[in-house]
Parts: structure tokens; C-alpha cells; sequence
């Protein structure tokens, strides 16, 4: 008799993406007329064509393909070498950050490599999770059993959760009781905070007091405007033995559809056996991408590289600026109609209060009906979460200055 994995019978099925897709296809059958004016501001994913210099490298390396001289089958399960260097040497050791081009790893997304890094990590570790999240995080942890049963609002037995809230800025510190793997993520999804240096040096000492990891999720670094604010775990010393740190292309690049991140391991990352001895971690990672992966596509690597050109700097900083004047434009139309808002300032994301006396999913319905905005409502992402909603700087412009109208001419 085979069995199942029963943990996946744990997850709270799916509900938040879901459900706004439900509310949206009964709002728009009920009210057809509505349809041409819904401006969805809810899914977190780009708009925005790929840069020039992405689609020509992508062009130039279908031709290789296309000939048997300069045709690639496999490659490295790691990634190309030229790839590795031209990202540790661009994106850490120009900004004087100790990171080895073999301590890269390339992959085909942030997401992936945020559940597959629980391969390496044994299943008993005390785990520490933001409130609110980004939902992956905590999903991953269910599914390999490392949680028990979800209570009533949604939180999983074995998690410490980490509020976050409009009193701490939405970052948290520290919990006083050891715990073994953190997640942090700055720029935040979904509530745009960050980081600043000194919580930074709080976290990183805090898990080389315990010995414990942190996963830093960066996959919005290129969007911080604030000088003060880390790009990298690596620059507070002492990362290098208590950090991984995942990046994507998926946003500076808008390599949502292409698919290509990377995860950094520092060779001098430990952790301990079950017998209480420490070795690292490098080596299990090299081998479980050697034996579970094989590797992103040459077309999509040489892509990849394009963006660390001198023009695919400039076009990431093209891309960037865009998506930040949308959010700029729907902070100040958020603020002007009364509303208390977060973020839209390192991360293309506002986070947004309801007005009082409403949850996030009745704001939800009433910016849909009235103003034909598609939202995210922000318990969708824990129970911290309950009473704001996000709103994504992800559009063309001109749908950024119609949702920042709409907004201010909503009547609570
Ligand atoms: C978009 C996003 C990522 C990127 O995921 P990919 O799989 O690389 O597309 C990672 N983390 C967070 C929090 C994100 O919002």
C-alpha cells in the first residue's frame, strides 16, 4: 500500500491566491461591465518587457544552440563558471564582500532553492518565521514535516512566529529562546520593510551565539534607495558562518517567465551533525544540485549574464526606477486618502490600513466593487497580517496613477 505524504494534508489548501481569483470571477460575472476597468494590483509579478540586452544575449545564444560547433547540452549543475564569477564578482566583491564564484550557486528560481535548501537541514531545528510572510517559507517547512497542525488562524504547531507590526516598523528582533534556522527577508515581501544595519548585527550575533542559520531572501536588493540599508547579509561580518543568502533575477530583471536565481553558500557556513560535530555545509549543497538538478539553461545563464554588462546595469536601473515611480504614486494617493502606509520606498510593494473597523478581506471587497482594484489582503500573509492589504507597484504607469486616483476617490 503506498502511502502519501501526509504532511501535505497539513497546508491550509492554497487559500489566498485562490481566493482572490474566486472573488474576482464572481464580481466580474455579476458586473461584465466592470471588466475593462479592473487594474490588477494583487499577484507580485512583473509587467514589463524584458531588457534589450537580456533578449539579445538570448537571441545570440539560441544561434550557438542552433549549430553543432557551438551547440551546449548539459552544463554545470552549479552553473556556468562564467556566470558564477561575473555575479560574485559584480554583486559582492566589487562592493568588497567576501564571496568565491564556487560559493554560487545558480538555479531556476529563489522559490525552489528556498524549499529544496531544507534538504540539507535536518528535520529537528527550531524554526523562526516572520508574521507576516512570504508564504513559501513556512509552506516548505510543513511539507517536510517539520511543523505539527495548523491551529484556527493558520499557525502551524513547531514555528516560532515572529510578529511584525506597525509598532516595530514590521521587523522583528531576536527572540530571547534559542532557536536553530531563521528566515529573514529585507526588502520585505509584503510589507516592505528592511533591515537596517544594526538589526542586522543583532540577528547575525544572535546566531552565532546559538549557532544557529539564517536564510536571507534578498530577492528585492535591487530596488533599496536607502544608503543605510544592507544589500547583503555578507556585510555585517561574521554572515560568512551563520548565512545563506538567495537572490533572484526574477525582479531587478523581470525574469519572472525566463527563470534563473542564485543562492550563495559560504564555504565557511557549519552546522551540526546529529552527533553533535560541526562540519559544512558547502559540500551538501554542491551535492544535492549535482544529484536533483541539472542545471539552468545555457540561453537563459548567458540572459543572466547580459544583466551584468554595463548597459544591463543601466536597464536594471531603468526597470527599477519604473516600477518605484508606480509605487510612489500609490503611496501618495494611499496617504491622501487617509490611509497609514508602509513600504513603496526599497520594495516595489505598499502596505497599506484598512480604515478602521474593516478586515483586510471587507477592504478587499470594497476596493474591488467600488474602485475595480484587485489587491492582496494582507491576513493572507499570518494573522499580523489582519487589517492592511498590498498593493504592487508592478504595472505600467498608467495603471499606477489610475489605482492611485481611484484610491483617493473611495469613499469608507
Ligand atoms: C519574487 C520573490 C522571490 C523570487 O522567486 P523566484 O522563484 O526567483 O521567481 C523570492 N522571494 C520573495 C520574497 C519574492 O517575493
Amino acid at each position: 500500500m503506498a502511502q502519501l505524504n501526509d504532511n501535505y494534508l497539513k497546508l491550509k489548501a492554497g487559500y489566498l491566491f485562490p481566493e482572490i481569483g474566486r472573488r474576482v470571477k464572481a464580481f466580474t460575472e455579476a458586473h461584465p461591465e466592470a471588466v475593462k476597468r479592473l487594474i490588477r494590483c494583487g499577484i507580485g509579478d512583473v509587467t514589463e518587457p524584458l531588457p534589450s540586452v537580456v533578449v539579445m544575449a538570448m537571441h545570440r545564444a539560441v544561434d550557438e544552440m542552433a549549430v553543432r560547433d557551438s551547440f551546449k547540452g548539459y552544463g554545470p549543475e552549479q552553473g556556468y563558471e562564467w556566470l558564477r564569477s561575473a555575479i560574485a564578482g559584480t554583486d559582492f566583491r566589487a562592493k568588497g564582500l567576501d564571496v568565491a564564484d564556487d560559493e554560487v550557486f545558480v538555479s531556476d528560481g529563489s522559490k525552489c532553492d528556498c524549499g529544496a535548501i531544507l534538504d540539507i537541514l535536518g528535520s529537528k531545528n527550531r524554526l523562526a518565521i516572520t508574521d507576516p510572510v512570504y508564504p513559501v517559507y513556512v509552506d516548505t517547512n510543513v511539507m517536510a514535516g517539520h511543523t505539527g497542525e495548523a491551529d484556527a488562524l493558520g499557525a502551524y504547531a513547531g514555528i516560532r512566529y515572529l510578529p511584525c507590526t506597525a509598532a516595530n516598523g514590521f521587523t522583528s528582533e531576536p527572540p530571547l529562546e534559542p532557536v536553530d534556522v531563521i528566515y529573514l527577508c529585507s526588502p520585505n515581501n509584503p510589507t516592505g520593510a528592511t533591515l537596517s544595519r544594526e538589526q542586522l548585527r543583532d540577528w547575525v550575533a544572535y546566531a552565532l551565539k546559538h549557532r544557529a542559520i539564517i536564510l536571507f531572501d534578498a530577492a528585492y536588493e535591487a530596488y533599496i534607495s536607502d544608503p543605510s540599508v544592507p544589500h547583503s547579509i555578507y556585510e555585517i561580518p561574521g554572515a560568512r558562518e551563520c548565512s545563506i543568502e538567495f537572490r533572484s533575477f526574477s525582479k531587478n530583471g523581470g525574469f519572472t517567465g525566463v527563470r534563473c536565481a542564485y543562492t550563495v553558500v559560504p564555504k565557511s557556513l557549519q552546522a551540526s551533525t546529529a552527533d553533535g560535530e560541526f562540519r559544512s555545509l558547502h559540500p551538501l549543497w554542491s551535492r544535492r544540485m549535482t544529484t536533483k538538478f541539472n542545471g539552468v539553461s545555457y540561453i537563459v545563464q548567458r540572459a543572466a549574464e547580459a544583466l551584468y554588462t554595463v548597459e544591463g546595469q543601466a536597464q536594471i536601473r531603468a526597470l527599477v526606477a519604473h516600477y518605484m515611480g508606480n509605487a510612489a504614486l500609490l503611496v501618495s494617493g494611499a496617504r491622501t486618502a487617509g490611509h497609514t502606509v508602509f513600504g513603496g520606498i526599497n520594495v516595489p510593494y505598499i502596505w497599506v490600513s484598512a480604515p478602521s473597523g474593516y478586515t483586510s478581506w471587507q477592504a478587499f471587497d470594497r476596493i474591488l466593487g467600488e474602485a475595480n482594484v484587485v489587491i492582496t489582503p494582507g491576513s493572507g500573509f499570518g494573522s499580523n497580517g489582519e487589517g492592511w492589504f498590498r498593493v504592487s507597484g508592478f504595472n505600467s504607469r498608467a495603471n499606477a496613477e489610475e489605482v492611485s486616483q481611484r484610491l483617493q476617490a473611495l469613499r469608507w
